[in-house]
């Protein structure tokens, strides 16, 4: 009963513009039906095999987002019923996406993931590697992705002033980059903010928090 508790309570605190995904990764298929069960509909994996077999499991009106560090050969296997990819960080993958949802002859939503944390850790572009990106001719040709917005993720430290700067960076980013539009290159989403902060992230402009530990307690990785 926890998880229903734990999601109706963020839910409460959220605007109602704010998308919340409820991340699942290392967590049973039970714990994730108990979110469905509460209503939840969006989910998030940063493992594609983990993505796969709980997508084979699970009811399919689930909105399936792989929010982790892509490997471009893989993508082939999650091309079929991906919602939304948070984490493409390079021209190459990009195009990997659009490769494999020509296959399946559909269109895959896209994020943009730029960096933001100071930690070497985190992955990401940065704004003039997205710019040079947008400027290519090779890039207008991918017709089966569509770029939908950006994901970022902030230092982890307490230091909640440097965690606000970061995300108001990403928020300035994306003020930059919505100027620009093409038919596979429109951003109405900015997906920030996860346990620890997406109080924060939604004061400086966040539309999708990625919550997981929150709702469904602290993960176990052994
Ligand atoms: C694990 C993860 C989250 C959720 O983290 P919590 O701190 O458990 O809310 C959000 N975003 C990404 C990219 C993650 O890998």
């Amino acid at each position: 009963m926890f998880i229903k508790d734990n999601l109706n309570n963020i839910l409460k605190t959220l605007p109602a513009p704010v998308k919340l995904i409820a991340v699942s990764k290392t967590k049973p298929t039970s714990a994730v039906l108990e979110a469905y069960g509460a209503g939840q509909r969006s989910f998030g994996e940063n493992k594609i095999q983990e993505m796969v077999n709980k997508y084979d499991e699970l009811p399919k009106d689930i909105e399936w987002h792989m929010i982790g560090h892509l490997q471009s050969n893989k993508v082939k296997y999650m091309a079929h019923f991906v919602h939304l990819i948070h984490g493409v960080d390079s021209f190459k993958t990009l195009k990997e996406i659009n490769k494999q949802a020509v296959k399946h002859n559909r269109v895959i939503n896209c994020l943009l993931q730029l960096k933001i944390a100071k930690e070497d850790t985190k992955f990401g572009l940065s704004l003039p590697e997205v710019e040079n990106i947008l400027a290519s001719e090779e890039f207008k040709n991918l017709k089966n992705i569509k770029i939908q917005g950006l994901m970022g993720m902030a230092s982890f430290t307490e230091d909640t002033s440097e965690v606000r700067s970061e995300f108001k960076t990403l928020k300035k980013y994306f003020n930059t980059l919505k100027q620009t539009s093409f038919n596979n290159f429109n951003l109405t989403i900015l997906s920030m903010g996860m346990s620890g902060d997406y109080q924060i992230a939604i004061e400086e402009g966040s539309t999708m928090v990625r919550v997981g530990s929150s709702i469904f307690g602290e993960r176990n990785y052994k």
